[in-house]
C-alpha cells in the first residue's frame, strides 16, 4: 500500500487544508505514516506570512534530498502559500520537488501527483482564482470530534505588512446554506466542536449578500446542535454589535475571542492600514466585556513595524497590560516582498525589535498568569484531546476559554476512554499557560 506524510506550517486555514489533502490521498488508497523515510508522498502545506516559516520550509524540503535518494519513486509536493507565491521558482531552487500547487487548487493534487509519477516530470499548477471551496473535498480530520469549517477564504483588507491577500486572493464567502449543511453533517458524524475560519470572519457575507452576516452564521451553526463553536479571526474594525449579541445569546459559542490588535500606537495602526485607533479598540473591548463578562481574549501583536519609536512601543505595552489578555501571539515585524511596508523608510534594527519583544512577552505572561489564576476554584467543562505531551498519566483538554487543562487519569480508567469527551473539571491550580484540576461530580466515560 502507498503511504503519505503531510507537514503543515502556519495558520488554522492551513491545518484545515491539510485535513482535506489527507482526505483526498486517503480516498486514493494511500495511508498516513509519521516519518518521511516511510512515505511515498510527502506534502508540505506552507506559510509565507513571516520570513522564518519561509526559511524553515526550504530547509526541510532540501533535507529530504537524501531521504528521497533512499526511497526511489518518492514524490515531494509543496502547496499552500509559498507554492502559490513562488510557483516555478521553487523547482529552480530545489530541483528534487515533484509537484508545486497553490492555495486555489488543492483538489487537483492527486492528478498532479499522478502526472509527476507517470511522466517523470515535475508538475507546477498555480491558479489565479479558486475553482471551488475546499470544503467540498473529502476530509480526514485529525480529531474525530473537531472540525475546521472555512466560511470565507481570502482577504480584502490589505494591511500594509501582510502577504495574505496576495496568496489567498480576494475575500469570498460560502453561502449560509452550505456552511449550515456542512455543520449538520459534521454533527451527525460525531463532531462536538467546530472552528469557523476566515481571515476576517466578521465581514462574512459582504461579497454574497452586500452586507456582513456573521451573526446569522453563528445562530445557524448553533441551531445544528453542535456543542461548541469557536471562530477566528475577528478584525476589530468589523466586529459588529449583532455579533457580540449573538455571542452573548448562544451558549454553544465559547466565551473566548481572538481579536488581533497589532499595535497600541495610533500612528503605527494608521501606517498598518488597520482602520481603528487604540481607543476604538479599548471601547470595543469594553463593549464585549459588558456583554460577555469574564470572556477570555487573545491577540496578535507586531513589534518593530517600520518607524515604530520607543513611544509607540510603550503605547503598545500599555494597551496590552490594560486589556489583560489570556494569551497573545507576538511577532517581530518581517518585511515581505510586494507589501507596501517592506518599502517604508525607518526599518527598525533587529536588536531593537528583539529587546521590545522580550519586554512585551513579560507583560503578556504576567496577564496570562493573572487570567489563569482567576479560574482556580471554578468548574470548567473540558473537552479532552488526549494526554499531556510530557505525562501520559495526565489527560489534556480545553476549557471554553481555550485554556489547556490537565487532569490525572482517574483510577481504574484508561486515558483513551476520555479522548473526545467533555467532562466537568474542578480547577485547583494555575500555571501561566495551563490549569490543573480533578474530575468534578460523577463524570465517567
Ligand atoms: N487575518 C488574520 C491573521 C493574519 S496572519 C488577522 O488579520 O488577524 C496572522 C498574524 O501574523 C497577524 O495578525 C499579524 O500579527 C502577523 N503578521 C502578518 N504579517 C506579518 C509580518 N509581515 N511580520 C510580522 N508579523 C506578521
Ligand atoms: Fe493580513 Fe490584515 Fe487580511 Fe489579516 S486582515 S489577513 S493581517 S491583510
Amino acid at each position: 500500500m502507498q503511504t503519505f506524510l503531510i507537514r503543515t506550517f502556519g495558520c488554522q486555514m492551513n491545518k484545515h487544508d491539510s485535513e482535506r489533502v489527507a482526505g483526498l490521498l486517503a480516498e486514493q488508497g494511500l495511508c498516513a505514516v509519521d516519518i518521511a523515510e516511510e512515505a511515498d508522498v510527502v506534502v508540505f502545506m506552507t506559510c509565507c506570512v513571516r520570513e522564518n516559516a519561509d526559511e524553515r520550509l526550504r530547509g526541510q524540503v532540501r533535507s529530504l534530498k537524501s531521504v528521497k535518494a533512499g526511497r526511489p519513486g518518492q514524490l515531494i509536493a509543496v502547496g499552500g502559500c509559498i507554492g502559490q507565491r513562488d510557483g516555478e521558482l521553487l523547482l529552480r531552487q530545489i530541483p528534487h520537488i515533484d509537484v508545486v500547487f497553490g492555495t486555489h487548487n488543492i483538489g487537483h493534487l492527486p492528478a498532479l501527483l499522478d502526472s509527476a509519477s507517470t511522466e517523470r516530470l515535475p508538475q507546477v499548477e498555480i491558479l489565479a482564482e479558486t475553482d471551488g471551496f475546499a470544503s467540498e473535498l473529502p476530509s480526514a480530520r485529525e480529531h474525530p470530534w473537531h472540525a475546521w469549517v472555512p466560511i470565507t477564504v481570502g482577504c480584502d483588507n490589505f494591511c500594509t505588512y501582510c502577504v495574505v491577500p496576495s496568496v489567498r486572493g480576494r475575500e469570498r464567502s460560502r453561502t449560509l446554506e452550505s456552511v449550515t449543511l456542512e455543520v449538520e453533517s459534521l454533527v451527525a458524524d460525531g463532531v462536538m466542536e467546530v472552528t469557523l475560519l476566515g481571515q476576517n470572519v466578521n465581514s462574512y457575507g459582504r461579497d454574497l449578500y452586500g452586507e456582513p452576516r456573521f451573526a446569522e452564521v453563528l445562530r445557524a451553526v448553533a441551531g445544528t446542535g453542535v456543542q461548541r463553536i469557536r471562530f477566528a479571526t475577528s478584525h476589530p474594525k468589523d466586529l459588529s454589535a449583532s455579533t457580540i449579541e449573538a455571542m452573548a445569546d448562544l451558549p454553544a459559542v465559547v466565551p473566548y475571542l481572538h481579536l488581533p490588535v497589532q499595535s497600541g500606537s495610533d500612528r503605527v495602526l494608521k501606517l498598518m492600514n488597520r482602520h481603528y485607533t487604540a481607543d476604538d479598540y479599548r471601547a470595543l473591548v469594553a463593549r464585549i466585556r459588558a456583554a460577555i463578562p469574564g470572556i477570555s481574549l487573545s491577540t496578535d501583536v507586531i513589534v518593530g513595524f517600520p518607524g515604530e519609536t520607543d513611544a509607540d512601543f510603550e503605547a503598545t505595552l500599555q494597551l496590552i497590560a490594560e486589556v489583560g489578555y489570556d494569551q497573545a501571539f507576538t511577532f517581530i515585524y518581517s518585511p515581505r516582498e510586494g507589501t507596501p511596508a517592506a518599502t517604508f523608510a525607518d526599518q527598525v534594527p533587529r536588536n531593537v525589535s528583539q529587546e521590545r519583544l522580550v519586554r512585551l512577552v513579560e507583560v503578556v505572561q504576567a496577564s496570562a498568569f493573572e487570567r489563569s489564576v482567576s479560574f482556580v476554584d471554578t468548574v470548567q467543562p473540558v473537552l479532552f484531546e488526549g494526554t499531556s505531551k510530557r505525562d501520559d498519566l495526565m489527560l489534556a483538554g480545553r476549557a471554553p476559554s481555550n485554556r489547556m487543562v490537565h487532569v490525572p487519569v482517574p483510577e481504574g480508567h484508561a486515558a483513551e476512554e476520555y479522548t473526545g469527551r467533555m467532562c466537568d473539571v474542578r480547577i485547583d491550580a494555575a500555571q501561566t499557560w495551563f490549569l490543573t484540576g480533578c474530575m468534578a461530580g460523577t463524570d465517567s466515560p
